[in-house]
């Protein structure tokens, strides 16, 4: 067996190396969804310290060395900018927007354990592995061109098994073209329906995160009719460490709050030991940008967007965009440029998602290159 060799002498080359490969790697990803504009160096020296949020934030844990003064700050803040309830609301910092799903459907099950989960074929691939994980009894529903759910399909579904609860999972928006399910439809559905016993879990990962300040306000929050909310951290506010928050109806939790002596607070989260420093990336922030901050940093993004749809509509006609998104629909290019520039890619379509940080001059040199790929792959 080959062991591998760690010694004192050769760490602050590899760091070194490491530096270097991050400046080139991230500089080319325009695939995926993460802000790159970030600094967090104020923050530098909490690293000494280990930090744990252990259990639920809103109660004390005897174990005081935390941040959650700050989290609380951060679902509070983000309760209210997703119109929460007076003092229905609660939530907490995760690992991401996966654990935020998993955590909605988690309490969603709770409440109604005899409920079918819908969801639409746009959804991500987490919610899958985590019905499983629940198991739950789930139903996938036919999207439509855009990646929206298809009502029509989602109503019949829901009208054949009539007599069970309905959980639905709503898209805001999916992974791969950014589209939006309506809470507001789904409610209407309820409504006309008579369905008594309902709940909506919103994934909103990357679109929840800056839905908020979009005009007309996409139907998606809890004034909408959502129960919970998942959004991810390190995509459209920017973390070094991936991270996400979920805020649900506080009736809801305490359906399953259970207290522990060992950490003097209550078990009501996912993980027992909890991240101490990504709850103060979140609450930076938002502390020095604010809402209006937030809302530029927003609109930004959708300028940029723009531009980059207007470009490469210029060599390739079928380019698209959902209306107020960040994603940018190109048809799937080649392996070599899906690879330099980190492309993610279904079967037949590839995007650009213009996050907080992407440039114009970026947009300008990749689509010249793919002006360049497309010539070649002509003639071969
Ligand atoms: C990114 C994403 C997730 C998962 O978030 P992680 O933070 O990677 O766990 C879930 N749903 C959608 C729609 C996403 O885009």
């Amino acid at each position: 067996m080959q062991e591998m060799e760690i010694t004192t002498n050769n760490t602050s080359q590899v760091i070194k190396d490491l530096l270097e490969e991050f400046y080139t790697t991230s500089a080319m990803t325009m695939g995926y969804p993460v802000a790159k504009d970030f600094d967090y160096t104020e923050l530098l020296p909490l690293l000494k310290f280990p930090l744990n949020n252990v259990g639920d934030p809103f109660i004390p844990s005897t174990y005081t060395v935390g941040s959650r003064e700050q989290e609380k700050e951060v679902i509070s803040f983000f309760s209210h900018l997703f119109r929460a309830e007076e003092d229905n609301w609660w939530g907490y910092v995760t690992n991401g927007g996966s654990e935020g799903n998993l955590y909605g459907l988690y309490l969603a099950r709770e409440l109604y354990p005899k409920a079918i989960v819908y969801y639409s074929e746009a959804t991500h691939y987490s919610v899958q592995k985590n019905l499983h994980l629940l198991n739950m009894p789930n139903i996938a529903i036919r999207s439509q061109a855009s990646g929206e759910i298809d009502y029509e399909d989602l109503e019949k579904t829901i009208s054949i098994n009539r007599q069970m609860p309905v959980i639905i999972l709503a898209n805001v928006g999916t992974t791969m073209t950014e589209a939006r399910d309506d809470v507001g439809k789904m409610k209407a559905i309820f409504k006309h329906m008579a369905i008594q016993h309902h709940y909506i879990h919103v994934d909103g990962a990357l679109s929840g995160s800056y839905a908020a300040f979009l005009e007309p306000r996409p139907a998606f929050d809890f004034a909408d009719g959502a129960d919970s909310i998942a959004i991810s951290g390190h995509k459209f506010f920017g973390s070094p460490i991936p991270c996400g928050m979920v805020i649900a109806k506080k009736n809801h939790r305490d359906r399953i709050a259970r207290s522990i002596d060992y950490i003097g607070s209550l078990d009501t989260t996912i993980s027992g030991s909890r991240n101490g420093h990504t709850p103060l990336f979140l609450w930076y922030t938002i502390s020095k940008l604010g809402i209006e901050g937030l809302k530029k940093r927003t609109h930004d993004c959708l300028a940029v967007a723009a531009y980059a749809e207007k470009k490469l509509k210029q060599i390739e006609p079928l380019v698209w965009r959902n209306p107020d998104t960040l994603t940018v629909n190109i048809p799937k290019p080649g392996e070599a440029l899906l690879k330099k520039w980190q492309l993610a890619s279904g079967k037949e379509w590839a995007h650009i998602i213009c996050m907080p940080g992407m440039q114009k001059a970026q947009i300008d040199e990749f689509v010249k290159d793919l002006e360049l790929h497309r010539a070649i792959e002509h003639v071969v």
